[in-house]
């Protein structure tokens, strides 16, 4: 089996013998079925959630194991080369811990984020709405104050885990102003006035829930709030990072994975496995691993809780890109096999796709890192 230089070693990697474990025995075994009828399974992640891995960076006190972002993002990279979809949903959850953890006060911490880190419940993001994907500032969700909390009017779209999760996280406008108008609120699943609207078919990552979000006059406590009023925005950047570190992993998982089924495959159609086929497969596997390193070292960095928004858009980038050109030469080289789904490497070149838009499209990427290069010639 392939895998990247250098693993987590000791205590960590035990976690990721255990992450392999359960999804070759699970995950991994219902992953054509799951892609082919949009199927999350929220078993799968329960599983996953009881061995703490979606919340394995999170202090033991609140039930987190408190290990190393170095033993997080490869655990993303492993489950998703059973299911990128699943990873997906797992990083998402992940992203709500967080928020909570950096702005909830200890009563949230209490109320929200022990379930969360526990794995009793499940998050979600939401951030986009139709005319704010991009440019997220332009959310208009409306929430109107009044005593005692917030009432929310509209609608959110293309929220990961919807109609999956338990507790959702979604940014809403309280004021005018672009940014500090913006306020986080949480949101429980059954909370009166809010429904999860149709889920949309998508061409990857199907085998996880993506949906509207639609409010009607419905009210939220104060004591959902997360962070000041006025403060939503920077708790949705405060996530920015992790999320585009936990997507260059589960794209990375594309890539190790397009590189070894079509070895295996080659090994039955030798004559059909070109030179350079092998050839251009191996310099995708090693690029992939170059950019491993790079997520090693964004992860060691947020460890030190330092400064990693450039190298986060640079392995987003670079990562999703790459399991694009890598999942797309796989089909290619593999002909009509390539196509087929039962091969797999069609579903990882879908689910590639997808990884480059969202957390923000790799334009975006490339916004962040000009903005960055103009600064040092100014
Ligand atoms: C699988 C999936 C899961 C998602 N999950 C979530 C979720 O859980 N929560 C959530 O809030 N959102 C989620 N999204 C939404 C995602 O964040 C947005 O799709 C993304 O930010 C892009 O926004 P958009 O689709 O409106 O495209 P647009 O912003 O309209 O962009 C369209 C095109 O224009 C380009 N573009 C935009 N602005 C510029 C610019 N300034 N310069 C150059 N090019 C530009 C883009 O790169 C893109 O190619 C998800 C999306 C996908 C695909």
């Amino acid at each position: 089996m392939l895998h990247f230089i250098p693993a987590p070693s000791h205590e960590e990697g035990d976690i990721l013998k255990a992450t392999r474990a359960l999804v070759d025995s699970r995950v991994r075994k219902t992953v054509l079925e799951d892609d082919k009828n949009c199927q999350f399974r929220r078993e799968y992640f329960d599983e996953i959630a009881r061995l703490r891995l979606h919340s394995l960076t999170h202090p033991k006190e609140y039930g987190g194991l408190a290990l190393s972002h170095r033993c997080y993002f490869p655990v993303l990279l492993e489950i998703a080369r059973g299911n990128l979809a699943m990873s997906v949903s797992v990083s998402v959850t992940n992203l709500v811990q967080g928020a909570v953890a950096a702005y909830g006060t200890t009563e949230q911490k209490d109320t929200f984020y022990r379930p969360l880190v526990e794995g009793k419940w499940m998050g979600a993001f939401s951030l986009s709405e139709p005319q704010s994907g991009s440019d997220a500032a332009a959310l208009r969700l409306a929430a109107k104050k009044v005593p005692g909390g917030y009432r929310l009017s509209g609608t959110k779209v293309w929220c990961s885990n919807a109609g999956s999760a338990d507790l959702y996280l979604v940014m809403c406008r309280t004021s005018e102003h672009r940014t500090k108008g913006i306020t986080a609120l949480l949101v429980s699943k059954d909370t009166p006035g809010f429904r999860v609207g149709k889920l949309e078919k998508k061409l990857g990552l199907r085998a996880s829930t993506l949906a509207e979000l639609i409010f009607e006059d419905c009210f939220v406590p104060d004591s959902n709030r997360i962070g000041k009023e006025g403060q939503g925005f920077e708790v949705a950047l405060s996530q920015l990072d992790a999320g585009r570190i936990s997507i260059a992993s589960v794209a990375l998982a594309a890539v190790i994975e397009s590189v070894e089924l079509i070895w295996k495959w080659g090994k039955n159609n030798q004559e059909a496995f070109s030179a350079h086929a092998r050839h251009t497969m191996a310099t995708h596997y090693a690029a992939a691993q170059a950019i491993y390193l790079a997520v090693w070292e964004a992860a060691a960095l947020r460890d030190q809780k330092q400064e990693v928004t450039q190298l986060a858009s640079q392995v987003k980038l670079l990562a999703s890109e790459l399991a694009m050109r890598a999942t797309s030469d796989a089909v290619h080289f593999m002909g009509v096999d390539g196509v087929n789904p039962n091969f797999h490497v069609e579903r990882l070149f879908r689910d590639s796709k997808a990884l480059t838009i969202v957390e923000g499209t790799s334009q975006v990427q490339q916004l962040v890192l000009v903005r960055e290069m103009d600064s040092l010639f100014e």
